[in-house]
């Protein structure tokens, strides 16, 4: 049942939104969410990657530890080259 059409101004401020009220809060955490994951640069990725593939090589959580820098992996195949490359050598340094 939604109600599409937010009360009718009466003449009078909007003061009553209570329904409203969440919907827009999650809305804009959702928006301030988007804004921080698109942030994030290939430099700003870059600075993280050393400890980034190192965690993931000794401890394996770097996914959870760091999830910007692995959605920015995801969709960015230049970093994802280089992270691929980086893992190797320390994959290969650490056996
Ligand atoms: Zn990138």
């Amino acid at each position: 049942m939604k109600k599409l059409n937010p009360a009718k101004p009466s003449g009078t401020h909007k003061t009553r939104l209570p329904e409203l009220e969440d919907e827009v809060v999650v809305k804009f955490l959702k928006i301030l969410e988007n804004i921080r994951s698109e942030e994030m640069s290939c430099e700003e990725m870059y600075s993280h990657l050393d400890e980034f593939v190192e965690r993931e090589v000794r401890l394996h959580d770097a996914s959870k530890v760091m999830p910007l820098i692995r959605e920015h992996l995801d969709l960015c195949p230049e970093c994802c080259d280089e992270y691929d490359a980086l893992l190797n050598v320390l994959e290969k340094a650490s056996n």
